[in-house]
């Protein structure tokens, strides 16, 4: 008989922490869960699963048009916002039921209300103290806006998912993955929308060619790039906001969405208190087992701010529940993670970008190929994408895969595994390609770039 009410004690019944929860449940561990909103957390209600719904609704517009290419005679199309909402809505409360389910027939203990740590092994919860053996922290992230004289009128992607109208307007502000992808929902929607930042390209961080031809065919969708500068006040309007930029021009829009980064959910939640460290940004600092620096409290996912991922999150759960729960140590694998961006169009990218690859291994080989999408050939879109492979000179391993474009989300995932395998040039060459597809320029890409090595595309 434990001393304690549960083995484990999760706060926040997201990706994260409701796998590692359900797995020591499954493993025969005392688990309690603690929720302040509805199960589900980020991915499930406000973030990838709402995000790629409005993703796939706002392309229906771009494919009409494509169609008259083949010869489909269309006539004008009407959207239903509203009715995109419900259904949406209908479709996340279907996944929280899910994760209810999940949690239950593992014998997860569900309480609501916000939890706090109390000391190493109590948390409260309502008027309630729990006692356990460990306590994981997964509280996730929340949306943080900047400082600005009128912040108070601009929204944040949580309320974008769930606007009663859509703007005829809206400015953007950011240009990382949530901005580029609310930007290019709205946009296929039929909003004007202006994308505000202050980088000179979208996507700081990602490769050089990434950023130049996302930055240049989101602008060709019609989405008016606004870089170098920032809002330095919002006012109130009429139609909704002013949005008074530092390079003088002033924009009115009906809504004003910041999507300036995110910031760990710490706040308030005891950790300091109790002695768990805490970085600048208030994320949990943990080892390699996700341990923070008080032994029995562990955290996992966005709050430890190491690869902010749902399928990293899930890892890191599964990696824990193993570890503590299966007697099976095995701690999460940062390395190599591919990854999404769900713009218009999406980007795909695994390994290292030219930048990084070139100060990690000095000499490195460049492939780039630009295309045509087949599928815009019989129509007017003028959509082009971008395929690039980076290979380290010494051991010709690819280090870094990158592409823009039509399912690049879908074939960068395949990529994603010959990389981790550490599969070399020659073994992408010596693969046939899969015709006729995108895919296959992956494994037909022949000629280096020249150097000096720059990038070009796009110039
Ligand atoms: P990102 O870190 O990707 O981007 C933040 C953006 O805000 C950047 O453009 C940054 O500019 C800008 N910014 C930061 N601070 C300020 C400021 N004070 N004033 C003006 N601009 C500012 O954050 P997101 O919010 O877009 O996304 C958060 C995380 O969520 C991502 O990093 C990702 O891990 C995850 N995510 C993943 C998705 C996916 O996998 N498809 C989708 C959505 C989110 P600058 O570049 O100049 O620093």
């Amino acid at each position: 008989m434990t001393k304690y009410d549960y083995d484990l004690i999760t706060i926040g019944a997201g990706s994260g922490g409701v796998r590692a929860s359900r797995l020591a449940g499954s493993y025969g561990a005392k688990v309690a869960v603690i929720e302040e909103v509805r199960e589900g957390g980020t991915c499930v209600l406000r973030g990838c699963v709402p995000k790629k719904l409005l993703v796939y609704g706002s392309h229906y517009p771009e494919e009409v048009e494509d169609a008259a290419g083949y010869g489909w005679k269309t006539g004008r199309i009407d959207h239903d916002w509203t009715r995109l909402i419900e259904t949406k809505n209908k479709e996340l409360d279907r996944l929280h039921g899910i994760y209810v389910n999940l949690l239950e027939n593992a014998g997860v203990r569900r309480y609501h209300g916000r939890g706090t740590v109390v000391d190493p092994h109590t948390v409260a919860v309502g008027d309630k103290c729990l006692t356990a053996d460990r306590i994981l922290i997964a509280v996730g992230g929340w949306p943080t806006m900047p400082d600005v004289p009128g912040i108070n009128h601009a929204i944040t992607s949580n309320e974008a998912l769930d606007l009663r109208e859509r703007p005829d307007r809206i400015v953007v502000v950011g240009s990382g993955y949530i901005a580029v992808e609310f930007a290019g929902i709205f946009r296929g929607y039929g909003s004007e929308v202006d994308l505000v930042f202050r980088a000179d390209k979208v996507l700081r961080g990602f490769d050089e060619d990434v950023r130049k031809v996302l930055s240049a065919e989101m602008a060709k969708k019609g989405i008016n790039i606004v870089a170098n500068t920032l809002p330095e006040r919002i006012e109130k309007s009429e139609a909704g906001v002013h949005a008074y930029l530092k390079n003088g021009e002033v924009i009115e829009a009906n809504q004003i969405m910041y999507a300036t980064g995110r910031a760990p959910n710490t706040k308030g939640l005891g950790l300091a208190e109790v002695g768990v460290e805490l970085t600048a940004n208030g994320s949990v600092k943990v080892n390699r087992w996700s341990q923070s620096s008080v032994p029995s409290i562990y955290a996992l996912g966005d709050v430890t701010d190491r690869i902010n991922l749902t399928p990293v999150a899930i890892a890191e759960g599964r990696c824990f529940s193993e570890t503590l729960y299966n007697d099976n140590p095995l701690s999460p694998d940062h390395d190599d993670v591919p990854s999404a961006v769900f713009s218009q169009p999406p980007v795909g990218t695994v390994g290292l970008a030219e930048h990084e690859a070139r100060e990690k291994y000095g000499a490195i080989d460049v492939y780039v190929a630009e295309f045509r999408p087949m599928k815009y050939t019989l129509t007017e879109n003028p959509e082009r994408g971008m395929q690039k492979l980076i290979v380290d000179q010494v051991s010709q391993r690819v280090v870094g895969a990158h592409m823009v474009g039509v399912d690049a989300a879908e074939i960068i995932q395949g990529i994603g595994i010959a990389i981790k395998m550490k599969a070399t040039k020659a073994d992408f060459d010596a693969t046939i390609g899969v015709h006729p597809t995108a895919a296959e320029e992956f494994v037909t890409m022949r000629d280096k770039r020249p150097g000096p090595q720059k990038a070009r595309v796009a110039d």
